[in-house]
């Protein structure tokens, strides 16, 4: 099979992931191997071939938002057969064990593993996956548009719930890559109304096109304070920013897996009861509410295609801002 293969991580203009020839996986008792339709593009995945994490296996084939038809099964396997269209997000695996996996909170697990991080991921033509760790894609979304649900859409969720954003409230959303684009509709979808700040005329657009009531840059002051808000660009200097416009007793979510340092700043902007926090992962009922939930308002993403061949140029347009909405690979289309 074909996959996009990382062995050195390297600034994205260099082209570090290279396509090669591998032989496909074969799936253990409890798995089931996908033949991948599609995968998302992450920032992740950026900083993951880019060496901004500590990467625990290489070569690695990135990759998380990944659509698919199973093709093989485990002996052992109960809840899916050959044909069932499925997706797999970040989360790969935990340990069930651990203080966070025993007490709803399975995002933390000590010994989690991750999609295209501790195993190969969707950049490829196949992959397996543990039928626990795989979810039915709902049949209204095509493959394209349901990639960018399993980790763009589920992290846009849980940083919603992570900002304590209540419906009819205000609500702040910084950068507006794929994750925004799926959170914005979310929170109007609650009879929220947003406010998004983000450098990028076309990301403006957009976020005016799916309904934001106010759109600006970071520095600018919005109509309102606000009484939660997320920033879902990897730049610490949003932080104060965010601070800035945000209500007494609010919350500002950090989504990223990575930001840049944070700057120093006066207590005041966190006075008065605001917290920052960040979301690290998702657990599985993350994955499953959000699915049910794109399929009720229903979200419609916005996706760039893109060939297995293109994926380092694909990254590369992620890292500039130029793709709107959510970039996704094509594979193996039916
Ligand atoms: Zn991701
Ligand atoms: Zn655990």
């Amino acid at each position: 099979m074909r996959a996009q293969r990382l062995s050195r991580p390297a600034p994205i203009d260099s082209k570090p992931l290279l396509l090669a020839e591998i032989d496909p996986p074969h799936p253990g008792a409890r798995d089931v191997r996908l033949r991948i339709h599609a995968c998302g593009l992450c920032h992740t995945d950026l900083h993951i071939v880019e060496g901004d994490l500590r990467l625990p296996k290489l070569p690695i084939t990135p990759g998380h938002q990944i659509v698919g038809v199973v093709d093989k099964a485990g002996s052992d396997v109960t809840r899916f057969k050959v044909g069932d269209r499925l997706g797999v997000p970040w989360l790969y695996s935990t340990c069930g064990k651990c203080e966070y996996c025993t007490s709803g909170r399975e995002n933390l697990c000590d010994n989690a593993r991750f999609t295209g991080y501790h195993v190969q991921g969707g950049y490829a033509e196949h992959m397996i996956v543990s039928e626990d760790f795989a979810y039915p894609i709902p049949g209204q979304f095509s493959d394209i548009q349901a990639a960018p649900l399993l980790c763009a859409g589920v992290i846009g969720y849980r940083a919603l719930r992570m900002s304590g954003i209540r419906p009819g409230q205000r609500l702040g959303l910084y950068g507006f890559g794929a994750s925004a684009h799926i959170a914005l509709q979310i929170a109007r979808h609650q009879g929220c109304e947003i406010y998004v700040f983000t450098r990028s005329k076309e990301h403006q657009e957009l976020a005016a096109e799916l309904g934001a009531a106010w759109t600006g840059k970071a520095e600018d002051r919005a109509p309102h304070p606000v009484d939660s808000s997320v920033i879902f660009a990897p730049a610490g200097q949003l932080v104060p920013h965010a601070l800035r416009a945000l209500r007494k007793g609010g919350t500002v979510a950090l989504a990223g897996i990575h930001m840049s340092p944070l700057p120093e700043m006066e207590y005041a902007l966190l006075y008065e009861e605001r917290t920052l926090r960040s979301v690290a992962n998702s657990t599985r009922d993350d994955v499953r509410e959000m699915l049910e939930l794109a399929a009720e308002i229903p979200i419609r993403t916005d996706v760039e295609t893109f060939l297995l061949e293109g994926t380092n140029e694909a990254l590369r347009r992620l890292k500039k801002s130029e793709i709107r909405g959510s970039g996704v690979v094509i594979l193996n289309t039916p």
